[in-house]
């Protein structure tokens, strides 16, 4: 059996018959950029994210890039990032000239320490970044509650968690000053190519960013502030305008995924429940654990990534793609160990959550289209693999 980490081939072939025709569409209009396609979006997401300001941009990098011109960050000032999380949350803060300050994970979540955010803040910290990794909550509460001490503003990086509920119903992104999110191919609403989501509660913010996303332009050729050209495609607001009305099943579908590997796991004693931190003698996996499952919301997860640790992780890995299943690791390499940010000099024993998930996670297929059949064979391959080695 072949089980591949993420076949978009699969749920392309769904949406083919809608697809097709809006792209000939668009060809015809020759409106490639923005437009009816991109504003309906907005408006679609502005409410599905319970935010005012919905704002169609480039990417989900040029998101996070644009929260931080529009919060006027400088030369030197401190942003506190995840040292665990995929590379865009630090890199927009460089390309700013900005420092990253790294705090280390949680361990069960592996999202961003609240005490960690406390012991890092100064009086350079200029904006948080919690992400919203592998696609649940960050613990909010706590983090709104540091910055809030500080007066400090939280950007959301939910570029893995549209949709996603915080324990009291919200929605991630619309709690901080400003919410990013990716419509990367591999997100759980994914475009035709690069796309991201940009959204805030805030006036003057929802104002300043939709200029910014045209060169800070306004009226024509008269430039405010200095911007950049982070503008979203029609094509790709046409084909998430498609994909949308099925995102909600999606996210169920991957939840249901996760939770038959979760009872798999455990009925075949693979594992020694959610949450449980340390490796046993019998080389069990370390399942993940949806930390908000019982505050009753809907989208408490959504899976972006299933996410188990393993002691022998590449090997793992290796014994996997010898038996046709994909599994990939998110992350591989903290950022504070990253060459890029080797001036930093960052403490590698600061970071000790981090450096763990490093050695040990392993992400396995759980997009919506997975059959239950090859959910047991990946399950049944792990523990030929558990019992063999
Ligand atoms: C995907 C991702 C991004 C970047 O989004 P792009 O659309 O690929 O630019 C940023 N942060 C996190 C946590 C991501 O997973």
């Amino acid at each position: 059996m072949n089980v591949p980490l993420l076949d978009l081939k699969l749920q392309y072939a769904t949406l083919q018959s809608e697809i097709e025709p809006m792209m000939l569409n668009i060809a015809a209009s020759q409106v490639m950029i923005l437009g009816p396609e991109v504003k309906k979006l907005e408006e679609t997401l502005a409410d599905y994210c319970d935010c005012r300001h919905a704002i169609a941009v480039s990417s989900g990098t040029d998101a996070l890039l644009m929260a931080l011109m529009a919060l006027d960050i400088q030369p030197g000032d401190e942003v506190i990032v995840p040292t665990y999380s995929f590379f865009a949350t630090a890199g927009v803060v460089a390309r700013l000239n900005a420092v990253p300050i790294f705090v280390d994970a949680e361990p069960i979540t592996l999202n961003i320490s609240p005490e960690g955010i406390r012991k890092a803040i100064t009086s350079r910290t200029k904006a948080i970044i919690p992400v919203h990794l592998y696609g649940q909550s960050a613990d909010l509460d706590a983090i709104m509650a540091i910055a809030a001490e500080h007066n400090i503003p939280v950007i959301e990086d939910a570029a893995q968690s549209i949709g996603v509920q915080y324990s009291d119903g919200r929605k991630v992104g619309s709690i901080g000053a400003i919410g990013c999110y990716s419509f990367y191919p591999t997100k759980n609403l994914g475009a035709f190519g690069d796309a991201g989501l940009v959204t805030t509660n805030d006036d003057t913010l929802g104002t300043k960013l939709r200029l910014m996303r045209d060169h800070g332009m306004n009226p024509r050729y008269y430039h405010k502030f200095v911007g950049g050209n982070f503008r979203m495609d029609a094509l790709q607001g046409g084909v998430l305008n498609i994909k949308f009305p099925h995102l909600e099943q999606w996210h169920e579908q991957r939840r249901k995924n996760a939770e038959l590997y979760i009872s798999l796991f455990k009925e075949h004693g693979l594992s020694s429940g959610e949450g449980v931190l340390e490796f046993d003698a019998e080389n069990r996996v370390l399942l993940p654990k949806a930390v908000y499952k019982e505050s009753g919301v809907k989208n408490y997860h959504i899976y972006n990534q299933f996410i188990i640790r393993v002691e022998k992780r590449d090997e793992l890995r290796e014994f996997l793609k010898e038996k046709n299943i994909g599994a990939e690791i998110y992350y591989p390499i903290p950022f504070h160990r990253q060459e890029c940010f080797a001036h930093l000099q960052c403490r590698d024993e600061d970071y000790p959550v981090a450096n763990k998930a490093a050695a040990t996670t392993l992400a396995l297929p759980v997009f919506p289209e997975l059959t239950k059949e090859q959910i047991i064979y990946v399950v049944e391959m792990i523990k030929e693999f558990v019992h063999g080695s």
